[in-house]
């Protein structure tokens, strides 16, 4: 497994719609296996392909002790109303009010190459629908009222001027023995 560098805001691959994963085939289970890898050392509750810079239909989710992959994922059906406060690992520090479904069905592919369906609400659904977003070069930001970005980008700007699109992570130290 490897740890991938991550794509920050500035990144043309955040902005890029993905392409739908033709077959999961021994390639791609690496590419869930090194996203897992990175959000965990990362600390996220989800990563998509495109903030390590490979434009495909694929992310990962770990909220609330539900860990699982998304290949080519859609959302069939949503419901409800849930506002709360979203930040990504592609935009460090800066955090705003989103509102999205409070319940929604998924269906996906697994790591297997079998599609699935489950029912996700609260932060499981947030963190999905954040993540597919993500596959159609949507950010977070971009649901928050114009003046909010402004406000947020312009001061992203005047810190991050500069400085790399990419983040290296560094690994945590091995267990001592
Ligand atoms: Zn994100």
């Amino acid at each position: 497994m490897s740890l991938l560098d991550l794509h920050l805001l500035g990144s043309s691959t955040l902005r890029t719609r993905s392409v739908e994963v033709a077959a999961v085939d021994e390639a791609l289970r690496q590419l869930i296996d090194d996203l897992f890898l990175t959000m965990d050392t990362a600390k996220g509750v989800g990563l998509a392909a495109n903030q390590v810079g490979i434009t495909k239909r694929v992310a990962v989710v770990d909220a609330e002790s539900d860990r699982f992959v998304m290949v080519n994922p859609i959302i069939t059906s949503a419901e409800g109303r849930q506002r709360a406060e979203e930040g990504c690992l592609s935009i460090p520090e800066v955090y705003g009010d989103v509102t999205r479904a409070e319940r929604i069905v998924l269906e996906a592919t697994d790591r297997e190459g079998r599609r699935y369906t489950k029912e996700a609400e609260g932060l499981v659904a947030r963190a999905i629908q954040h993540e597919i977003d993500h596959l159609d070069g949507i950010l977070f930001i971009d649901h928050l009222s114009a003046l909010k970005r402004q406000i947020l980008l312009a001061r992203w700007k005047k810190e991050n001027r500069g400085k790399a699109v990419t983040k290296s992570l560094q690994p945590p130290p091995s267990p001592k023995k």
